[in-house]
């Protein structure tokens, strides 16, 4: 497990709960409008220090009883293998749990699901299910991405638990067409889309103004 960044308490990052938020390190994404590069970017990882599991456990245990829950965010938490691990020890300090992911794992949503790991997850939804569009909006190609994905939001439906679907709208990207087809395949489920942030991100650093609508940073 590599955590980048704690946000002591939140009221923004879970609706109606005061949360702590971590930022795991590492991403099988290179989304364009990520406003993330540092916990993304190998060559930014490596400029930032890793916080240790056991001084963010230490602090949340010292803080527990000011705080409803904690936020799991990153980067993609679930390319941690010891995710599950993490998590069991803020259950045990009675500490509610949301996860954020890009959806790309779902052997490990399951599992965290099964076990009784998450109390909510907030799973994004980049574009249209469709091969090349995901390509392009997140800049990479991961094998059996639309598999993924469909298999993510099927058990994310199957579950019981409570959940959010996402689109964060790129402006020049998202079309009106995009977004019908997504309100209209997502119609039955808890849909949000979020405005893009402008700010520094990775289309500063990469080739991928397109998505970034022009704007390469700042
Ligand atoms: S926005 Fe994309 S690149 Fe950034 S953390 Fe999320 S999935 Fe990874």
């Amino acid at each position: 497990m590599r955590i980048g960044g704690i946000v002591h308490s939140s009221l923004i990052d879970w609706e109606g709960k005061i949360a702590s938020v971590i930022f795991t390190k590492g991403c099988n994404f290179r989304c364009g409008y990520c406003h993330n590069p540092y916990l993304v970017l190998p060559h930014l990882i490596r400029k930032t220090r890793d916080i240790p599991v056991e001084e963010v456990l230490g602090d949340l245990e010292e803080r527990k009883e000011w705080i409803d829950g904690v936020v799991v965010t990153g980067g993609e938490p679930t390319i941690h293998a010891d995710l599950p691990d993490f998590i069991g020890h803020l259950n045990a300090m009675g500490l509610l749990i949301k996860l954020d992911t890009n959806g790309t794992n779902p052997e490990m949503l399951r599992y965290l699901i099964v076990n009784k790991l998450l109390d909510y997850v907030a799973m994004d939804i980049k574009t249209v299910i469709e091969v090349s569009q995901y390509q392009e909006i997140t800049g990479c190609s991961v094998n059996g991405i639309t598999s993924l994905i469909t298999e993510s939001v099927e058990i994310l439906r199957s579950s019981g638990i409570s959940y959010q679907l996402r689109t964060t709208v790129i402006p020049g990207y998202h079309t009106d067409e995009i977004l019908e087809q997504l309100n209209r395949e997502l119609a039955a489920d808890y849909y949000v889309t979020q405005p893009f942030r402008e700010g520094e991100n990775i289309c500063f650093y990469t080739d991928m103004s397109k998505i970034c609508n022009g704007r390469k940073a700042f």
